[in-house]
């Protein structure tokens, strides 16, 4: 009997997991104490103009979010996020970052068990048709892999980084001419909260810069100059 209320207890918890009212308290609660914990000279560096330094592509995965990269990401990243972390259902934006605020960094980061890449690995048909749209655009990236023999956890975590390299290719051929002259980089990285690559959860593991994907070479890059080789070891990877 007890077994029976605890199951149902559980599923009970997983389908009302907040209710409405919480969500809004909690929302007007967490702005009080950003309010309270933040002076009026905080807003003024960036109430006129913002100077962010990275464009940011990551999926829309509520598992990804830019307090990874940064503990306080206001005015410093531009974050363009979608399903799939793609360019050509966002490229307005993702030029916006690019052309007009002229970040150094465009960051095109994927993400371990992505669901829009699993997604678009299978049979997608059923979905709405805007995100059938959307996954549409995942394809080009999937398409060697979507029939190969291998078990399916290799195959997504293969997808997710192709899709990276996909990406980092349509930006490198829409902004070549800033790479080549050295005022954009590209990277391309992976947010591994599984420990799928082997250095841990939550790692942020680069896979490609300007379209460089060999992680010897990669290690080698000026960009990389101040990380120790352990940390260039541990984050620089990919799965072949
Ligand atoms: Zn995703």
């Amino acid at each position: 009997m007890k077994r029976i209320v605890l199951a149902l207890l559980f599923i009970f918890s997983l389908s009302f997991a907040k209710d409405t009212a919480s969500i809004i308290e909690e929302i007007v609660k967490y702005d009080e104490d950003f309010v309270k914990h933040h002076s009026k000279s905080y807003f003024e560096q960036f109430k006129n103009k913002q100077k962010p330094y990275i464009t940011l592509v990551s999926c829309s995965d509520a598992r990804v979010h830019t307090n990874i990269i940064e503990k306080d990401p206001i005015n410093k990243i531009f974050a363009i996020r979608n399903i799939g972390n793609q360019l050509l259902t966002s490229f307005g934006s993702v030029d916006y970052g690019v052309l007009h605020l002229h970040t150094p960094v465009l960051l095109i980061l994927g993400h371990s068990h992505c669901g829009a890449v699993k997604a678009a690995l299978g049979d997608y048909s059923e979905e709405p048709f805007d995100i059938i749209k959307e996954l549409d655009h995942l394809f080009i990236p999937l398409s060697k892999l979507k029939n190969k023999h291998m078990d399916f956890e290799t195959k997504w975590i293969k997808g997710v980084q192709a899709n990276v390299d996909y990406q980092v290719e349509l930006a490198l051929k829409k902004y070549e001419e800033l790479v080549k002259e050295g005022k954009l980089t590209v990277v391309g990285a992976v947010d591994d909260f599984v420990g799928l690559y082997g250095s841990g959860e939550g790692r942020i593991i680069i896979v490609n810069v300007n379209g460089e994907t060999n992680p010897e070479k990669l290690k080698k890059l000026p960009i990389f100059n101040k990380l120790p080789k352990k940390e260039k070891d541990l984050i620089i990877k990919r799965i072949n």
